[in-house]
């Protein structure tokens, strides 16, 4: 193990002796998420604001968590009912919202980077440029770190067009569809490779489509003549961060980004169950519900452990989230039997 690796590893025991204190305590599901959230997460944050982590450190904190979360201990270990990736959304997005270790480093960074380069006149921004500038040989780990968060603040930024003189019009984003040559596929000429967007546009409003050897297909062409440039202008193009209103990356936008749930299969609207005045157990049941991860006979059977799965309130039906909270005739009926019903809160106190 290298001594970089070794300097990361003792984070990692920071939180591992943290959380080796709480596992004596008989917390709930609900209660170790606020503690993953609120305490070990921000050890890890405190250096991830600066220095770019070890992937194999990352993925060794996201398992401490993932294996508290869900009451693991060295003598057994338990189903994780719901994937980690979906436990790391945003509430928003049906998720815990707690972080995923990799994706919120490089945020960190995206941050670290973007404030580097907006306050440079600052003596320790002066000295991010200085690393910022090494040859790859000289290359420090602050060097790599802001180097990562350059290229997440490159893929997260457009280009705003005023003159179109400083942007390539092929490799840059400045069109909304995206980068203009990652939809082309065959080489380019020479000529038409450098091409800037002030090249092609010939003057407000009207583009000068001869500049291209080839027929753009219609929707390329669309999107680029909705961008207005004025070749005139003495204005510079700038870049702008496109996921936030601020236009400028910050720590959250940019983990966002970087989790990239938009396209997950995923994303489920379950914002609105944390907003529900109930008790936090309760909150968090109805989550594991919602994401179908309530430990039924039906789920544990899926998972591949052999037990009857009959419902033991009615005896008529196997038992399944759907069953207990729909179907059971001893659950639904209008008038609850009340040690049913406290047999079903006992299930929200027990799992959560
Ligand atoms: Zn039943």
């Amino acid at each position: 193990m290298g001594r970089k690796h070794r300097d990361f590893q003792k984070i990692v025991e920071r939180i591992e002796s943290r959380i080796d204190s709480w596992k004596t305590k008989f917390l709930s599901f609900s209660g170790r998420a606020t503690l993953i959230k609120a305490v070990t997460s921000s050890i890890a944050a405190y250096y991830m604001s600066v220095l770019p982590f070890p992937v194999g450190i990352c993925n060794e904190i996201d398992r401490l968590h993932r294996d508290f979360l869900w009451g693991h201990d060295r003598e057994r270990r338990k189903i994780h009912l719901v994937n980690w990736r979906d436990i790391c959304l945003p509430k928003s997005q049906g998720g815990l919202g707690i972080p995923k270790s990799r994706e919120r480093n490089l945020a960190f960074l995206a941050k670290l980077f973007w404030r580097s380069q907006t306050e440079k006149s600052k003596p320790w921004a002066r000295i991010c440029e200085t690393n910022l500038n090494l040859s790859v040989g000289r290359r420090t780990i602050i060097s790599q770190g802001l180097i990562m968060g350059k290229e997440v603040v490159r893929r997260g930024s457009r280009i705003n067009i005023f003159s179109g003189k400083d942007t390539k019009f092929w490799v840059q984003h400045w069109c909304k569809g995206g980068i203009l040559r990652e939809a082309i596929s065959g080489p380019l000429n020479f000529r038409e490779d450098c091409l800037t967007v002030s090249d092609v546009a010939a003057s407000i409003g009207t583009w000068d489509w001869s500049q291209i050897s080839f027929e753009l297909p219609t929707p390329m062409r669309n999107e680029i003549a909705g961008t207005l440039v004025d070749g005139s202008s003495d204005k510079s193009d700038t870049s702008v961060w496109q996921f936030n209103s601020k236009g400028s990356p910050d720590v959250k936008s940019a983990y966002r980004m970087m989790l990239d749930y938009s396209k997950g299969p995923n994303a489920h609207n379950l914002g609105w169950i944390w907003k529900i005045k109930v008790h936090t157990r309760v909150t968090f049941f109805l989550w594991l519900l919602l994401r179908n991860a309530i430990p039924t006979k039906s789920l544990l059977n899926s998972r591949g452990i052999d037990i009857p799965n009959e419902c033991p309130l009615c005896l008529s039906g196997p038992e399944s989230s759907e069953h207990l909270f729909k179907l059971c005739r001893v659950t639904t009926q209008s008038e609850p039997i009340p040690g049913h019903y406290f047999c079903l809160l006992s299930v929200v106190y027990l799992v959560c």
